[in-house]
């Protein structure tokens, strides 16, 4: 009987421990005492509070003219910071492990997005690549117990020789429940064929009819103003060949289109070519796989990025997005930030804080990078519940040591990270 008895107090204190640690949001959560920026045009509350109920945001405001729930878990956050949680508007998610691209598997997905929430990641639209178990993955997030990155997807990045076979195309996707659909105009610094724009049209054609928006991946300032004269409704890359000019500024702030800069991605490609900076900082290395370290770092791999052509060219794109950035931004054009982080050599996580710094150096204040990737972001996504730190939207947040709005560096300063008000396994 005694020893019945124990094992059910074992039992039962076992139930208390994990109904204590798995549902630390069923109720309300309480951050009291932080600086919030609140990822909207406002400006910082200071000694604030953000209540959480049921993994939603329920209050924010001011610490006196917050009334904090009787019962709520108290946290207090004195002296820190709390933002929105990141959101990557352009990344790609489950193919890659190592340096090797094929791995698209549901344990992938998961680890990926796992890294990117640590990195306080906590929303990723994966534009393209994406299969049936990305979607599984997208419909099962809009729960409270949710503890890795959020993801949207694109489905497959669309290609088709004919028009009919690129609405077949766009409509497959569709059916499968793509929140964005994907398709490239590049021709790979002048390697590979572009696809002909009245295949293109007739692409934005078929997901308008299919109520999706269109993602755009280019590089050619030429092409950039025909993308959104067809319609395109987000531009996933920089215009890369050529300062933009008041003809396509006007045009993008017409069509309401945001453009995703994706810096690091041509960061990554010449950057490998010697050891990067990068290589000893511990917020990198904390994540970093060091067999994948150790094959960036092989002296063949180094200097046939050195010798490559492509690397040469994108260096010199590089140089055009950052000035490009400083134009637009000046110009009133809304701009999220993305990163194209996912494929081998472009660190999930990491890039998105290198990305924003990046953003920085060219011209966007600190403040506005947070923005940029955080409420417009999420706008910039047709996204309406996450984003920003307001009633009703999901508890997705950061606690940082430091203001990022003081030092963009700051962001990697990250406490905690809470989705759905839950906190993230560090
Ligand atoms: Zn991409």
């Amino acid at each position: 009987m005694r020893k019945i008895t124990t094992g059910l107090l074992a039992i039962f204190s076992l139930l208390l421990v994990y109904s204590s640690t798995s549902s630390a949001n069923e109720g309300s959560i309480a951050f009291v005492g932080a600086r919030i920026i609140d990822g909207t045009m406002a400006g910082p509350i200071e000694d604030g509070v953000v209540v959480i109920t049921d993994g939603r945001i329920r209050t924010v405001g001011p610490r006196s003219a917050v009334t904090v729930p009787a019962g709520a878990q108290i946290i207090d956050v004195a002296g820190k910071t709390i933002m929105p949680g990141l959101i990557n508007a352009h990344g790609h998610v489950g193919g890659t492990l190592g340096l090797e691209e094929g791995h698209y598997t549901t344990e992938n997905l998961v680890r990926q997005l796992g890294l990117y929430a640590r990195y306080g990641v906590t929303t990723v639209n994966s534009l393209g690549g994406d299969e049936e178990q990305g979607f599984a993955l997208r419909n099962s997030q809009f729960d409270q117990s949710l503890q890795r990155a959020r993801i949207y997807v694109a489905g497959s990045v669309v290609i088709g020789d004919s028009e009919a076979a690129i609405r077949a195309e766009v409509n497959r996707n569709a059916d499968m429940g793509a929140n964005f659909i994907k398709v490239r105009m590049d021709d790979n610094l002048g390697t590979t064929p572009k696809i002909p724009r009245d295949i293109f049209a007739a692409l934005v054609d078929q997901a308008h009819i299919r109520r999706l928006p269109v993602a755009a991946h280019l590089f050619y300032l030429d092409d950039a103003k025909f993308i959104l004269n067809s319609g395109t409704d987000l531009i996933a890359h920089s215009v890369r060949d050529l300062p933009v000019d008041d003809e396509f500024i006007d045009l993008i702030n017409e069509r309401g289109v945001c453009y995703i800069p994706t810096l690091t991605r041509e960061v990554s490609t010449f950057i490998y070519e010697s050891e990067p900076a990068f290589f000893s900082d511990p917020y990198f290395l904390k994540e970093a796989d060091a067999a994948t370290v150790e094959q960036l770092r092989s002296p063949e791999r180094q200097s046939q990025m050195r010798n490559s052509r492509a690397a040469a060219g994108y260096k010199v794109a590089l140089e055009v997005a950052m000035a490009n950035i400083k134009a637009l931004h000046d110009g009133g054009v809304r701009i999220a930030m993305g990163t194209d982080t996912g494929p081998p050599a472009r660190f999930q996580g990491y890039f998105e804080h290198m990305e924003m710094q990046m953003m920085v150096e060219a011209g966007m204040s600190p403040i506005e990078a947070i923005r940029a990737s955080t409420g417009v972001a999420a706008d910039c996504m047709g996204m309406g519940d996450i984003g920003t730190l307001e009633p009703g939207k999901w508890g997705d947040l950061l606690v940082l040591d430091a203001n990022p709005a003081e030092d963009i560096a700051n962001s990697k300063t990250i406490a905690s990270v809470w989705i759905a008000g839950n906190r993230v396994p560090d």
